[in-house]
């Protein structure tokens, strides 16, 4: 049995450093911003190739603070892709103002630049792009959209760590970049945690702010802020961890390359597309197939995990059914969710996993016919 992901085995390869982290944190006392924090802050930033990174609690409210902090609210719009997980357009939500959707390129499943100039109002303020499944959104092409406007790009870079586009990583290319920490990403937590990263002083220190109550002092409250601050023990584990991002990610690559290699004959699967100048994460290995729900039962016979990311666009969400946006109105959305299949990668996979995913993927498609 192939799992989707073993997370349990990803954080077991490094027990005994998580647990020195443990060690160190319970030793020390402090348990909220402080050197932890400060300390994974600063490896971040240098990560990511920028100035500043502030630690949050998840990547939803990393990216609802730096709409906050660029003070977009109700009567605002922010271009979202109609292509995503919930969390994007959610962020716009909780800020107060109104998602507008944008279709992606098929190919990468990210937003299509050309399609932009169209949705842009006097009302927008900003828009998100998604580095969806491990791949660089089309930063340069939506800045050229945006032309002399004042819109923000706020990279959704959840599931992106790592991930570069023409020399520079995912966190530097837009405004500000919202990532997530959550167990299952590239860089994951042992529980909730997110980060934001910018090069704009100004911003970086509102939303150290923001975080923290709106308090800069204790007790003295400059604006309504919130609580969302990434812990000093998930700081330490985050740590240990980061160390090792480059080495997965690089394992992920290799996997995605043998995946390739062994899938180009299959006709009836459509592979993933790096666009030019991109160097995905693979967060996710994602084929579409047009019985994909037959296929993942098959697969599921063969005793390899997979999972569907996403089964329902937002606008079909009854989450979302008072914007009005029913079926058939993002129709490559909804053909790419009825469509795709994601197959088990992960950096703990040896060479025999790998071959039995690709044995196991011959042999569904196979049978399914
Ligand atoms: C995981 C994810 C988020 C949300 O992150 P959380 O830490 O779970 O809040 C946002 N956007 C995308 C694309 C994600 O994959």
């Amino acid at each position: 049995m192939i799992p989707f992901l073993d997370l349990k085995q990803i954080n077991l390869r490094q027990r005994d450093e998580l647990m020195a982290a443990l060690a160190r944190v319970l030793d020390s006392g402090w348990l909220i911003l402080g050197q932890e924090s400060a300390k994974f802050e600063q490896e971040f930033a240098r990560y990511c190739g920028v100035e500043h990174a502030i630690g949050v609690a998840n990547g939803l409210d990393a990216m609802q603070l730096v709409l906050k902090a660029w003070g977009i609210g109700p009567g605002d719009e922010v271009i979202v892709p109609s292509n995503t997980y919930i969390a994007t357009w959610l962020a716009v939500t909780y800020a107060g103002a109104t998602p507008v959707p944008v279709e992606p390129v098929e190919a990468t499943y990210n937003l299509d630049p050309t399609l932009v100039d169209a949705a842009i109002t006097p009302r927008t303020k900003a828009i998100i792009p998604v580095h969806l499944y491990g791949q660089t959104a089309q930063i340069d092409e939506l800045r050229a959209a945006i032309g002399g406007r004042d819109i923000k790009i706020l990279e959704d870079a959840a599931q992106a760590h790592g991930a570069a586009q023409n020399g520079r990583r995912a966190g530097a290319l837009g405004d500000a970049a919202a990532f997530s920490f959550y167990p299952g990403k590239n860089l994951g937590a042992l529980g909730d945690g997110g980060g934001i990263t910018t090069n704009d002083a100004t911003l970086a220190d509102k939303l150290r702010v923001l975080r923290n109550y709106g308090s800069r002092v204790k007790y003295h409250n400059e604006v309504a802020g919130f609580n969302s601050r990434l812990d000093e023990l998930h700081s330490a584990f985050m740590l240990a961890k980061l160390p090792l991002l480059d080495t997965d990610n690089a394992r992920r690559a290799e996997i995605a390359a043998a995946y390739n290699d062994a899938f180009a004959s299959i006709e009836s699967l459509k592979l993933p597309t790096v666009a030019p100048g991109c160097s995905p994460v693979w967060h996710l290995y994602v084929v579409r197939h047009p019985k994909r729900d037959e296929l993942a039962r098959a697969l599921g016979e063969h005793g390899i995990g997979s999972l569907i990311h996403y089964p329902i666009p937002p606008h079909l969400q009854p989450a979302y059914a008072h914007l009005g946006l029913g079926e058939g109105k993002f129709p490559i959305a909804e053909r790419i969710h009825r469509e795709v299949l994601s197959l088990p990668i992960g950096p703990t996979m040896s060479q025999s996993d790998v071959e039995a995913v690709i044995d196991g993927v011959r042999a569904a498609v196979a049978q399914i016919g």
